[in-house]
């Protein structure tokens, strides 16, 4: 049984239907990759998943369990995390405060403050520091770090590389491949918005190519390249043996 099920999910801003009848299926411990244009839905299907943007239409199952009407709060609680773009942390509040937040979602689990600041050990000397006197990489850092507090069985990362500096997210990527690992004590599994197509395929085992709300491609990173993956990107679909491709009127 997948650990996240979607099926003919739909999401609206007002009149724009920005997420139209997505349907995926995402195993534990695996890291799927949304990729598209601006605009092709990937913010809006992660913010959703997340609770903090309404489903119009389908359903959300995780772990068996219809969460499609849960509020944010309680899908944090059954194990969903949502590392936002822009990062939204509490600027005037301290890092620690800011990762002890997450704590209120009274989840048990390997992550605590001491295995964040293991993975993430550039935050200890800025633990008492207001988190927006911070440099962006180490915002960003707080970030993921709050989410992995609340031991989250599926992160949901959106664009944790926009606005940093190529070292930065370099550190970033570096501490988030431990998690990703296959193999280890955390085996989490991720869902990533990630604008550098040659990171994306990189870090994800499945792409999922998005094209105005639509899923239209579907395929393992090591099966895809990236002219095909450019391609769905650009909606210049190229049929090929490797990939899923889905036809757009019926995703
Ligand atoms: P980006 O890479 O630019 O973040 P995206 O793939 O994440 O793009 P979304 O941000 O989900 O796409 O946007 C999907 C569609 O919904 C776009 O047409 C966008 O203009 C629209 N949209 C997004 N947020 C809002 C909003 N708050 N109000 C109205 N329309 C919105």
């Amino acid at each position: 049984m997948s650990l996240l099920k979607i099926e003919g999910l739909v999401a609206r801003h007002g009149l724009l239907t920005a997420v139209q009848g997505i349907s995926l299926d995402i195993e534990q411990g695996e890291t799927l990759a949304l990729v598209g244009a601006n605009g092709a839905g990937k913010t809006t299907l992660l913010r959703t998943l997340a609770g903090v943007h309404p489903v119009t239409g389908g359903r959300i199952v995780f772990d068996g369990v219809d969460v499609s009407a849960l509020p944010a709060h309680h899908r944090v609680m059954a194990g969903l995390a949502l590392v936002p773009e822009g990062r939204k942390l509490f600027p005037a509040m301290t890092v620690q405060e800011n990762l002890l937040v997450a704590l209120s979602a009274k989840r048990e689990g390997n992550w605590n403050l001491g295995t964040v600041l293991e993975a993430f050990p550039q935050l200890k000397p800025k633990l008492k520091a207001a988190a927006g006197t911070l440099s962006g990489g180490q915002q960003q850092a707080v970030a993921i770090g709050r989410a992995l507090m609340t031991n989250p069985r599926v992160l949901l990362l959106d664009e944790v590389s926009l606005g940093l500096s190529p070292l930065a997210v370099q550190g970033v990527y570096d501490s988030l491949n431990t998690l990703m690992g296959k193999g280890t004590a955390h085996g989490t599994t991720v869902v990533l918005v990630e604008q550098d197509l040659q990171r994306t395929f990189q870090v994800a085992d499945r792409i999922v190519c998005m094209l105005e709300g639509k899923v239209v491609a579907i395929g393992r990173s090591d099966e895809m390249t990236r002219e095909q993956v450019m391609a769905y990107y650009f909606g210049h679909r190229t049929p090929t043996s490797s990939l899923t491709s889905q036809p757009t009127g019926t995703t």
